[in-house]
């Protein structure tokens, strides 16, 4: 592939996850890091399909290049779909200080009602900031009440992988890039990467 694609984040996981998802396919990526003119966007939308044309949209215009954005979170039942869009900031300190939080508020829920997603909406666009392609992904399990493994981010070490009994902190990366919502979305959005980005 001669054109790279442009990860339409700043997120370290996500970049890392993203490079390994695409990469195996002749994609080559590179991160808003890596991209002098880049633009913060304001993630305004209600939903994360909208967040992620946004993001997609407004970066991909103002780099002139192709971009591949996502918009994920952590959705759970018992806090009716908390934090869902608000995943990242959920707390006023970082993935620790979010986690710490959601042990709080499921401090009194108990295991049978501690179900939860994680979800991915991405969206490509074209260096006019045209969206041509969207995806999305889930995988589902459960929130558990201690922190487990230091692998993955966010909120991985309290989510809980049923057919596997652990979280994704103590799973492999090879196991989260087959099954995770990211993973699913990225299979998803795969053949349109391939089909418009310049072989
Ligand atoms: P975004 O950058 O606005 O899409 O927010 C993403 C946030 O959702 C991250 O900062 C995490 O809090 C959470 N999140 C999304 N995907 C994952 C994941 O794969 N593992 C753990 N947390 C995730």
């Amino acid at each position: 592939m001669h054109e790279e694609l442009v990860l339409g984040t700043t997120n370290a996981g996500k970049v890392r996850e993203l490079a390994a998802l695409l990469e195996p396919h002749g994609i080559r990526v590179v991160s808003l890091r890596e991209c002098p003119g880049s633009v913060s966007v304001d993630e305004t939308g209600t939903t994360f399909a909208a967040n992620a044309d946004l993001k997609a949209s407004q970066q991909a215009s103002a780099l002139s290049r192709w971009v591949l954005a996502e918009d994920s979170g952590l959705c759970v039942d018992a806090l009716g779909g908390a934090p869902g869009i608000h995943s990242a900031r959920f707390s006023a300190g970082g993935d620790d200080a979010n986690n710490s939080l959601l042990l709080e508020r499921l401090a009194a829920v108990p295991a049978t009602a501690r179900g939860a997603h994680y979800a991915c909406h991405a969206a490509l666009s074209d260096p006019f900031g045209a969206i041509v392609a969207r995806s999305q992904g889930t995988c589902h399990g459960s929130i558990s009440t201690v922190p487990g493994g230091s692998g993955g981010f966010g909120y991985d070490p309290l989510f809980i992988v049923p057919e596997y009994h652990r979280s994704f902190g103590e799973l492999a990366p090879e196991v989260k890039g087959v099954i995770s919502h990211r993973a699913r979305a990225m299979r998803a959005i795969l053949p349109a990467i391939l089909r418009h980005l310049a072989r």
